[in-house]
């Protein structure tokens, strides 16, 4: 069933009674040729992929609770291409281009809304390092716009430009960011790939790897045995749990993030606005609702809940920032998992294990990542070779040091990236 005008129409006519399931839910097969472990945005956008572009049929993707249960539906949903790093510039570079077709693609409605990000600055120094950043994306075909704090004042007078602790100095305005609905380009993305044939089984938990004369055979699940000739792991906060399944070791720590949103309110938020030095940034969703976040909760934990010490710091930070969010009742707080990689940059590679792929490392900002990532790593399990866009996203950097992609600068601290 396509989704339009029309139908839309049609359906209402007829009491909403001839909608049809948005995706089959059939049991899982003795074997694939592909099984993709994880039903969140990745997981699904890969076997999408794989299906749509690479043609590649008998694919499942095994999600242990259900799609979109993940980080994948509790982040705060920005989109955006506003990296300075080669290696990184172009794989989300390439990721906001695919963003940019998608709904046509997936006939579904991502809501999309490409509304801006003004990421701002505080001192001389920080304004040098942001319109860097902004000739890198430019260079990189992307949009940046270097704003004074008159233009800061002028599109975001709400915020208080009296405060001398971190004095607003400016902002770097990337037009092209914004923000789309989380549930969305999950459902979008499960659609598009069912409807290419693929398998999507849900409560369906791996819990093993076989491996047999050092290639994957399949996996074992909480449904029974099944035999894949490769397996793609997209598992977000839990890549080192099932990795070492199959005996490895990831450089990899996990942490909780956490984000708020409060009562819905008329619209006061245009763009989305992000604070670096109070570790705090802000949107509005389309029901209204301010969604903010800050920092990582500063402890290795693999708990979907935060602390309140990380929340305190938070609503001060909002309140530094634009004292009128004082005035607003919190609605509710929740919080993810995050496989922070030392350098803060992603992993899609192939691991040490014949026909086991990794993909993983995505920290706070794989929601924007979704497409690509998907579109990459399917490159990468269908013709074995890394897509151009993800050629330096690799496992062996954190092995010989070369080609890491450290955007901020700050090493193998994964409480600061
Ligand atoms: C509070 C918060 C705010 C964020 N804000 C942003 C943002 O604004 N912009 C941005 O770009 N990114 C953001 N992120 C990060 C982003 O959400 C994640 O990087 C991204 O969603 C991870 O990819 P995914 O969607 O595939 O993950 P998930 O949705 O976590 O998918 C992984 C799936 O694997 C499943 N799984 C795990 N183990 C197994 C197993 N053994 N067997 C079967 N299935 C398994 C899980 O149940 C899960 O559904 C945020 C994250 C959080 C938590």
């Amino acid at each position: 069933m396509r989704y339009n005008a029309l139908q839309v129409l049609k359906q209402g006519l007829a009491g909403n009674r001839g909608w049809k399931r948005a995706w089959r839910k059939p049991d899982p097969k003795p074997d694939y040729d592909i099984v993709i472990i994880g039903g969140g945005g990745h997981g699904l956008a890969t076997a999408y992929y794989l299906a749509s572009v690479h043609r590649k049929t008998r694919i499942a993707v095994l999600e242990k609770g259900y799609f979109g249960g993940g980080s994948a539906g509790r982040n705060t949903t920005i989109v955006r291409a506003n990296y300075g790093l080669p290696g990184n510039s172009e794989f989300y570079s390439h990721s906001l281009k695919l963003w940019e077709g998608l709904e046509q693609e997936l006939n579904f409605n991502l809501m999309h809304s490409q509304r801006g990000i003004i990421n701002l600055f505080h001192s001389d120094g920080q304004r040098d390092a942001f319109a860097r950043r902004g000739n890198a994306m430019i260079n990189q075909g992307d949009d940046a716009i270097l704003l004074d704090r008159a233009a800061c004042r002028e599109m975001l007078p709400y915020l208080d430009y009296a405060q001398t602790r971190f004095p607003i100095y400016g902002g770097l305005y990337h037009p092209r960011g914004g923000t789309a609905r989380h549930d969305a380009v999950v459902w979008g993305f499960a659609r598009g790939a069912d409807r290419l044939g693929v398998d999507l089984i849900d409560r369906c938990e791996v819990t093993g790897i076989d491996v047999a004369n050092g290639s994957v055979t399949g996996v074992q699940t909480t449904r029974g045995a099944i035999r894949a000739k490769k397996i793609g792991v997209a598992v977000a906060g839990n890549s080192s749990r099932v990795a070492a399944m199959a005996g490895m070791r990831l450089p990899i720590e996990s942490h909780v993030l956490q984000a708020f949103v409060t009562e819905g309110l008329k619209p006061v938020l245009d763009h989305v606005v992000t604070y670096g030095m109070g570790h705090f940034y802000i949107s509005q969703s389309d029901k209204g609702g301010l969604v903010f976040g800050g920092d990582l909760d500063f402890y290795p934990s693999y708990a979907s809940r935060g602390n309140l010490p990380m929340q305190e710091h938070v609503m001060e930070a909002g309140m530094t920032l634009m004292p009128m969010i004082g005035k607003a009742r919190l609605l509710r707080s929740w919080g993810g998992i995050m496989d922070m990689s030392p350098d803060g940059s992603p992993i899609i590679d192939r691991s040490g294990v014949g026909g086991l792929y990794i993909n993983t490392g995505w920290c706070y900002g794989g929601f924007k990542a979704t497409p690509g990532s998907g579109h990459c790593f399917a490159h990468l399990l269908a013709t074995d070779r890394p897509h151009e866009a993800a050629e330096r996203l690799r496992l062996d950097r954190f092995e010989t040091g070369r080609g890491l992609m450290d955007e901020e600068g700050t090493g193998a601290q994964h409480n600061l990236h």
